[in-house]
């Protein structure tokens, strides 16, 4: 696992699932986990109001990057703070691919983000096609120069960055630990380039079919500071076994 400046995360990732019965059952399940790393649900937004957090916070999995408005459909920072969320996913290659999200555009709401005092988990990764190609740092480079242009050196101290490999999303395939921590360090190194103290900061995710059998050995490689979890944070004990091989 990471060294001490970084602090283990691990956030779950419900995508369009999950109902109130899930959430009194994790409110129940997760009361008394106590575990060396910050702990996040990022449910349906209209599911948070449900949760009562205390061991563990909640996270949206997206928002607007513009204000309160006329703009039908969306969620703002303010409303998202309101719903008492200390985490927004953005970026996530779901909405990159069915909503056209480009690297701009997250870039622009994890600024958004930072300024409302919510922590953005900012997902980049690459398709397989480009994994084949042996083209995985150029692609995500691409990625990490939209937030760098977009957000100061202050601001991306305030974000977590996310890999998600698209291939090993909910399909079962899992990066092995040598690839998560190959591109964990091309990223370290990438922000290094801007602010070598920042890098040194920065809480690296993995995620991609990270499960209970797996975690522990992905969490131990020194640039992955914990991880996004999708079909796993459905189900209560897999999701507290993730977080406790965060510890
Ligand atoms: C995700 O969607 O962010 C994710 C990592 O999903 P899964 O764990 O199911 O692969």
């Amino acid at each position: 696992m990471s060294d001490n400046l970084r602090k283990p995360l691990v956030a779950g990732n419900w995508k369009m699932n999950g109902n109130l019965a899930l959430v009194a059952e994790f409110n129940h399940a997760l009361a008394s986990l106590n575990v060396n790393a910050e702990v996040v649900v990022c449910a349906p937004s209209s599911l948070l109001h449900g949760f009562e957090t205390g061991s563990f916070s909640i996270g949206a999995q997206n928002v607007s990057h513009l204000d309160n408005g006329a703009h039908t459909g969306e969620l703002s920072v303010d409303l998202l703070k309101e719903a008492g969320c200390g985490y927004a996913i953005v970026g996530h290659s779901e909405r990159r691919e069915d909503q056209n999200e480009s690297s701009e555009l997250v870039a622009l709401k994890a600024k958004k983000c930072v300024s409302a005092g919510i922590v953005p988990i900012i997902c980049v990764g690459e398709p397989l096609e480009v994994r084949e190609a042996d083209s995985v740092e150029a692609f995500v480079s691409k990625q990490l120069a939209a937030l760098v242009d977009t957000l100061s050196v202050d601001e991306l101290s305030k974000t977590v960055i996310a890999y998600e490999p698209i291939w090993a999303i909910g399909t079962g395939k899992t990066a092995s630990p040598e690839q998560a921590q190959d591109v964990h360090e091309f990223i370290r190194s990438y922000f290094s380039k801007v602010d070598a103290q920042l890098a040194q900061g920065l809480r690296i995710l993995y995620g991609g079919s990270v499960k209970p059998d797996n975690a522990e050995t992905l969490f131990a490689q020194k640039d992955v500071d914990g991880g996004l979890i999708g079909g796993a944070s459905l189900k209560a004990e897999d999701f507290i076994s993730i977080c406790q091989a965060a510890n």
